[in-house]
């Protein structure tokens, strides 16, 4: 493959790369943006290939390695992406940044000791690219691994809060920094890098740790735009201007998602990538008397539904595990059928993942144009005349509007506004931040208790 072939493959793949993006960021044009991914990385790795037999210093060792390997990694990736439940793509995605941060890490080390022949100049910038490409390496694997337990609930997700836990972040930082200089100018070579990776692991551990349940969502796209910058520096270290494109498009973009994240749950975007910088730990008084909630039956939902005009359904992460989205949008089909204006409210962090409610009632079929964000139907919600929350739980929970729990100052859909309030999940328990919710005792709430998509289907049945 010819220097200028190579050159033009990488330039096709990085414009590919970005229409994806692009296409991903609609899900009408979802699948086509995946499809121009998929084309993207097919030219990326040939051409990669023929940059490697252009190099020409490869053995045929190494390129039956490769070719084994590659082999390896899609029967693993084929498996992972056909039998991973919707529920658990949260914390395949979050295991999966963990890989980036690893290989980062060894590709860091792996540079270091291959480049020692490099002086001046040239070394100083090598050596740069090493430590940073190192740091952000292994800052996201074990970032990523405490972040898969905690959304896989393998950890306990509430925050974890260290007397001085700020200062344990800024000695962290400072060390490092010291550690870089004394590497790049003192000669202090292998020590200093292992010493860094150290710390850079247990800062990495300690920040996610310090984040607790309901901030989750900011860190998955954080350790997505961590991913990417690791990714971009071991472009660096390797001098692959398409990986540098790569990872910078991935970094970008997940810092601009935890940003829109951040500004959607009212949170501080430097408190939470400093792992809850300047937040106070916050309690939750488990012993409170909520009073009395009321049950109610599909039979009773089904004569409320048959009366009333204006329906709101919020969905949230009991939908996803019960799979109910598609007796919800049998529901909904049923509904307007009989002339009621039924619509869906979104909170932006509704289940586990971004847009995790809008990819399932889009799999259901539901259409897009009565999928409304908070923000637009917030204000409607007094008008409404039902409300169903199948599977939300702090999304919902107006103990978000009160001080003192971990929740407090995130926007929540107030569906209490309404008329009527059914709630559907399983018991009477508290959602993923751990925040007992007191919609559940108010005066026009209902509690539908069992699994969300037999109970839909019980409505359904009764309608
Ligand atoms: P929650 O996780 O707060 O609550 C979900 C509720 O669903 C639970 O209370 C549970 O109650 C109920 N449930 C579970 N299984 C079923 C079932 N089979 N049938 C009926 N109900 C069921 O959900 P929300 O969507 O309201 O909130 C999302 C939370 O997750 C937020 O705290 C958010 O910050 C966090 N998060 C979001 C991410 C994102 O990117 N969207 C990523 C990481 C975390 P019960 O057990 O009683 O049935």
């Amino acid at each position: 493959m010819s220097e200028g072939l190579i050159t033009a493959a990488y330039i096709i793949a990085a414009l590919l790369f970005i229409a994806s993006l692009s296409g991903l960021s609609s899900q009408e044009t979802a699948k086509q943006g995946n499809v121009f991914g998929i084309i993207g990385m097919t030219i990326a790795i040939i051409a990669t290939i023929g940059a490697m037999v252009n190099a020409g210093d490869a053995g045929a060792w190494s390129y039956t390695l490769v070719a084994v390997l590659m082999v390896i990694g899609a029967a693993i990736g084929i498996r992972l992406a056909t039998t991973v439940e919707m529920t658990s793509m949260p914390e395949l995605i979050a295991i999966l940044h963990s890989f980036v941060g690893l290989a980062a890490t060894v590709i860091g080390f792996n540079s270091y000791l291959d480049h020692d022949i490099l002086l001046g100049a040239a070394k100083t910038i090598h050596n740069v690219e090493v430590f940073l490409g190192i740091f952000i390496g292994a800052v996201t694997f074990t970032g990523s691994i405490v972040a898969f337990g905690k959304l896989s609930g393998r950890v306990n997700s509430a925050a974890l809060s260290l007397p001085g836990k700020n200062w344990i972040n800024i000695a962290a930082i400072t060390s490092s920094v010291l550690l870089l200089v004394g590497f790049i100018s003192g000669g202090w070579g292998l020590t200093a890098l292992i010493l860094m990776t150290i710390i850079a692991l247990a800062f990495g551990w300690h920040l996610v740790a310090s984040i607790g349940g309901a901030d989750m969502p900011v860190v998955v796209s954080m350790l997505n735009s961590y991913s990417g910058w690791a990714a971009a520096a071991t472009g660096f270290m390797l001098s692959n201007d398409l990986l540098i494109i790569i990872g910078a498009l991935v970094g970008s973009s997940g810092a601009i998602l935890s940003y829109i994240m951040c500004k959607a749950m009212n949170r501080s975007f430097i408190s939470v990538i400093l792992g809850g910088f300047g937040n106070e730990a916050t309690a939750q008084n488990d012993d409170q008397d909520y009073g009395t909630h009321f049950e109610t039956s599909a039979q009773e939902v089904a004569d409320s539904l048959a009366t009333a005009k204006n329906v709101v359904i919020v969905p949230g992460y009991g939908m996803a595990v019960a799979q109910a989205q598609y007796p919800v949008a049998e529901l909904t089909k049923r509904l307007r059928a009989k002339g009621k204006n039924v619509r869906f409210g979104i909170h932006p962090v509704a289940g586990r993942l971004p847009g995790h409610m809008n990819v399932l009632l889009a799999e259901a079929k539901v259409p897009y144009d009565i999928v409304l964000e908070m923000d637009e139907i917030n204000d409607d919600l007094s008008d409404t005349d039902v409300v169903l929350v199948i599977g939300a739980n702090d999304t919902v929970n107006p103990a978000a509007n009160e001080p003192g729990t971990p929740i407090s100052g995130m926007p929540v859909l107030s569906v209490w506004e309404a008329e009527k309030v059914v709630v559907f999940k399983r018991s009477m328990g508290a959602g993923y931040a751990g925040v007992q919710n007191p919609l559940f005792f108010k005066e026009n709430s209902e509690m539908l208790l069992g699994d969300a998509k037999a109970s839909v289907d019980a409505i359904l049945q009764n309608l």
